[in-house]
């Protein structure tokens, strides 16, 4: 069993993460869990600002510690698909906004 200590550490840099929000989701054998998003905030790390997620289970036990080998096989270099979407839908908000704004300010985009 790993300690929420460890746990919470970003694999690439280890230093611990901020959590980010906490969803209950079902293990790998179907048990009931928590899985914990984690965004790593060390600016010089590479994974600055990417998710990582470490799971607690229902009895607050974390299963175990994913030594930063294997964790970098559960979670590949490049971010998760919906990571990676839920850049995409950013940029596209953002993008809505500003024609947002143009429409309102009569400011013309190129
Ligand atoms: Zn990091």
């Amino acid at each position: 069993m790993a300690t929420w200590e460890d746990a919470r550490r970003c694999p690439k840099c280890e230093m611990p993460g901020k959590e980010v929000e906490r969803k209950s989701a079902r293990g790998d054998k179907g048990q009931p869990c928590s899985v914990v998003k984690m965004e790593c905030t060390t600016g010089l790390c590479r994974w600055y600002q990417t998710n990582y997620f470490v799971q607690i289970n229902a009895d607050g036990s974390i299963p175990d510690p994913e030594s930063p080998l294997t964790r970098q096989k559960n979670f590949p270099v490049d971010a998760p698909d919906w990571v990676i979407n839920q850049k995409i839908q950013q940029v596209n908000d953002a993008g809505l906004e500003i024609q947002e704004l143009s429409q309102r300010g009569g400011m013309e985009l190129r």
